[in-house]
């Protein structure tokens, strides 16, 4: 198919998506202003927005249907899978081929430390952040993982060594970052601090790979991400065998939603409240959204959190559903113990289970959701799509400007609203999920809400190592 295809087709989704989100917040919006402040139409006018409603909640996913079986009956189904086959099989062999030079001894080098103090996603976004630097420099990652938090024999206990052959050797001295292209070590510190920033730190996408990228996947970045992660998370043989096993003890079985509650310590200071109906909600009308597909037997949920009150509440208050959950490892997941090796077991499971399921409700501001997104890609030849955050948009912490570009025009003068010509820049700060997002026009720097409709993501790209040495 070409490009302009597989981009309409896949915005047309979204913006009925989009569509939907505002048509139906405008009318809960009137009708809580009837409701409080004219009871005399309330009586007459509320039926009919709720019949509004209602057909319109069932036109919008009559819609969506017929856009997905589009995607299944334009004949390109199968090159999408051969495509997203063939790019992950190019990035995997230049991930081994930087992973394991000819010359370790020779080879230039790129040190980082795994245990960045903050939690296991966080941390996982560390290392892929080590690999893209040393993916731009053509150096092999070392990752320093000894007295890890999460188990202090470190990484490769868990996972697969990210090197077969090239090992750290302590005495080697290196040069803070940059260095120079001739220091054969650099170390290389924690994203928020990294001084000068290279120009492909996320969210941008190689130069190579971009136009294929672009046509394949409607969010390119988290692809890219995910490949890094498909390399680093190859498991041990025992962390196959315990993934396998925590599969089959807790009955998982398709279709599932794979749901992220995230409270404790995040609810308040990065994060706002949620309630479990808000995620339920989203939970329900994926399920209904599917049975125009095909009938489904049961609502099947897996429940990730760190609070075990939020697993007692759902069982209590969502008896018809299939709730699979372990109360133990969320337990594990306590603030007191979070940090430490009892919890690695417990936050690994979660992630595989999350990023194995049909479709993600969560909020994003949680890296535990974001990696389970991120690894989920390797699922699908493009899963951008499977998800419901309650909160933020994609984002990647430590990331450049996110912008968007304005297709349509917007004159925002007499609502308050954030004014845009077509081939505006705007800077993205998020989507509100009604219709609306927020962010900053770069011409003329105001800032405010405009109709997400009416931007496309810009893609950033930039020039990469093509590794024309790395085979198949
Ligand atoms: P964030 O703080 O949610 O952005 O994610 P981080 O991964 O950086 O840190 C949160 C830590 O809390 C995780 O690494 C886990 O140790 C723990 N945690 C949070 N949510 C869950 C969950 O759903 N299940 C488990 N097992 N642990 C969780």
């Amino acid at each position: 198919p070409n490009t302009q295809y597989e981009l309409l087709r896949r915005r047309i989704g979204s913006n009925t998506e989009e569509f939907w989100y505002f048509i139906s917040s405008e009318l809960q919006n009137l009708r809580k202003q009837i409701t409080d402040s004219a009871p005399n139409a309330q009586q007459s006018l509320t039926p009919s927005i709720d019949h509004i409603l209602s057909l319109g909640t069932e036109h919008k996913r009559s819609l969506i249907h017929d856009i997905r079986a589009l995607a299944e009956n334009d004949g390109y189904s199968t090159w999408r899978e051969l495509e997203a086959n063939d790019l992950s099989n190019i990035v995997q062999s230049r991930l081994r081929y930087i992973q394991n030079p000819p010359d370790c001894k020779s080879a230039k080098k790129l040190v980082c430390n795994l245990n960045k103090g903050c939690g296991y996603g966080c941390q996982l976004h560390h290392v892929v952040y080590c690999f893209l630097v040393a993916y731009g420099t053509e150096r092999t990652l070392i990752l320093k993982s000894k007295g890890w938090r999460y188990n202090k024999g470190g990484w490769d206990h868990i996972f697969k060594p990210i090197s077969d052959s090239c090992i750290y050797d302590s005495s080697e001295s290196g040069s803070n970052w940059p260095g120079s292209i001739d220091s054969q070590v650099i170390t290389l510190p924690i994203i928020d601090s990294i001084s000068p920033r290279p120009p492909y730190l996320p969210l941008s996408v190689p130069e190579d790979l971009a136009p294929r990228l672009i046509r394949l996947h409607g969010d390119p970045i988290v692809w890219w991400v995910g490949q890094f992660l498909k390399y680093l998370l190859r498991p041990q043989e025992k962390t196959s065998a315990f993934l396998q096993e925590a599969m089959s003890n807790i009955g998982f079985k398709r279709p599932i939603v794979g749901v992220h509650v995230r409270r404790t310590d995040k609810v308040g200071t990065e994060a706002a409240y949620h309630s479990i109906d808000e995620y339920m909600h989203a939970v329900n009308e994926y399920y209904d959204q599917l049975e125009l597909k095909q009938p489904v037997d049961k609502r099947r949920v897996y429940l990730a959190t760190d609070d075990p009150k939020v697993i007692q509440e759902a069982y209590g208050k969502y008896p018809h559903y299939e709730i699979l959950a372990d109360p133990s490892i969320s337990k594990s997941a306590a603030v007191s113990t979070r940090y430490s090796e009892s919890s690695l077991n417990g936050i690994i499971v979660d992630i595989h289970m999350l990023s194995m399921s049909d479709y993600l409700v969560c909020t994003f501001s949680s890296q535990v959701c974001r990696v389970a997104y991120e690894i989920m890609q390797n699922y699908y030849p493009d899963a951008s799509d499977k998800f419901r955050s309650l909160d933020d948009i994609y984002y990647y912490g430590g990331q450049n400007p996110h912008n968007r570009m304005a297709v349509l025009p917007h004159d925002g003068h007499n609502n308050g609203e954030l004014s845009m010509l077509p081939g505006d820049l705007i800077g993205v700060a998020g989507n509100h999920w009604n219709g609306y997002s927020k962010g900053k026009n770069l011409r003329t720097k105001q800032i405010g809400l405009y109709p997400s409709f009416k931007v496309k993501d810009k893609v950033e790209i930039v020039k990469l190592p093509v590794y024309p040495e790395a085979a198949d």
